[in-house]
């Protein structure tokens, strides 16, 4: 039977040049670049709640690092370590070898080491934190979106809560529409380029991991705004042709698991925004606005002018 230390040491030890001190010891130690902060985030996976138990180990392994570093990038950070605190039911080899290939693939993809975790018997359950840094004062944080802001998103939200709703038999998509959306909801980019590249030019930012709407509330609530989003301006790709125009709308605006970003900007910057999508080679639609506090929080306004109720999340938050 192979020892928990064994385990560790053949799957999970890799060399941490960015760490004063990695794997092995009681804990580890980092040093952040002179003049930068830490960032610092965690989010937890368990088996049956945000994933299926029976997902691909190498997917599973690419996507509990990749949704801790959507939260690095809508903080505008440098990811450079990460935790990996895991619970598994069994010590099957074959499966921690492909989890250790996806979490390090997406470890190498994006610069960052791991140095340290925790490994125990018990529920599928993965708890990943992970450690970024940002130039003194320049993270971006929710709070600080202003009224008049341009609201952007980054990428195709909707995608992954399309590919979701596939797998569940709630729709049927032709094959490369499966694959596009399957694909987004088990192999997330993060976008950290972007997040970096906000910096000093986001007012605001947050990731989509809980739907459109109840992240842009998020934003709203913290910056004490509201706001008003175009439904025409939202981005929309080929997948979505084919697909109910309801369901469309409800996994774009309330569909979670996309990990794009949806951030703030001043109206003068939208062509350094633009240019940036350029630079980066990834869509950035303009989809609406931020105003001062109102009577309602958002207003969602279609093609005709007039304004619309979305059908579910958010909603009641919203009213
Ligand atoms: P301790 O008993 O002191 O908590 P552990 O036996 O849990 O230490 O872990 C031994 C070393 O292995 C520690 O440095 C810990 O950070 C590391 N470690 C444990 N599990 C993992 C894992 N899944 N990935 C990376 N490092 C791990
Ligand atoms: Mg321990």
């Amino acid at each position: 039977v192979t020892s928990e230390f064994d385990l560790i040491n053949r799957y999970f030890r890799r060399a941490t040049p960015g760490a004063l001190l990695g794997v092995g010891d009681d804990g580890a130690i980092v040093q952040p670049k002179p003049g930068n902060e830490l960032v610092i985030s965690t989010d937890m996976l368990v088996a049956g709640t945000h994933f299926f138990p029976d997902t691909d180990p190498q997917d599973l392994g690419w996507k509990v690092l990749a949704v801790n570093l959507s939260d690095l990038a809508a903080m505008g950070a440098l990811p450079r370590w990460v935790l990996l605190a895991l619970a598994l039911p069994a010590a099957d080899e074959d499966w921690i070898a492909a989890f250790a290939r996806g979490f390090f693939s997406c470890a190498e993809t994006h610069g960052v080491e791991l140095i340290g975790g925790d490994t125990t018997r018990g529920p599928m359950n993965f708890c990943v934190t992970v450690f970024g840094e940002a130039p003194t004062g320049e993270a971006l944080r929710r709070s600080d979106a202003q009224a008049g802001d341009d609201i952007w998103v980054s990428g195709q939200p909707g995608r992954a809560g399309l590919g979701l709703a596939s797998l569940q038999g709630r729709c049927v998509l032709d094959a490369p529409a499966q694959a596009e959306c399957v694909g987004a909801l088990l192999h997330p980019l993060p976008r950290v380029r972007l997040g970096l590249a906000l910096r000093g030019l986001a007012t605001a930012a947050v990731d989509v991991s809980d739907g459109l709407l109840a992240d842009l509330g998020h934003i709203l609530e913290a910056s004490k705004l509201s706001a008003s989003l175009t439904l025409e301006s939202l981005p929309t790709c080929n997948a979505f042709a084919t697909v109910d125009a309801d369901l469309v709308q409800d996994c774009m605006l309330s569909g979670g698991d996309d990990y794009e970003l949806l951030f703030t900007a001043p109206i003068n910057l939208r062509p350094r925004v633009e240019a940036l999508a350029d630079t980066l080679q990834l869509a950035l639609a303009r989809i609406g606005s931020t105003a001062p506090k109102g009577y309602k929080t958002l207003r969602l306004i279609d093609a005709k002018g007039a304004e619309v109720q979305p059908t579910r999340l958010g909603y009641d938050h919203f009213s």
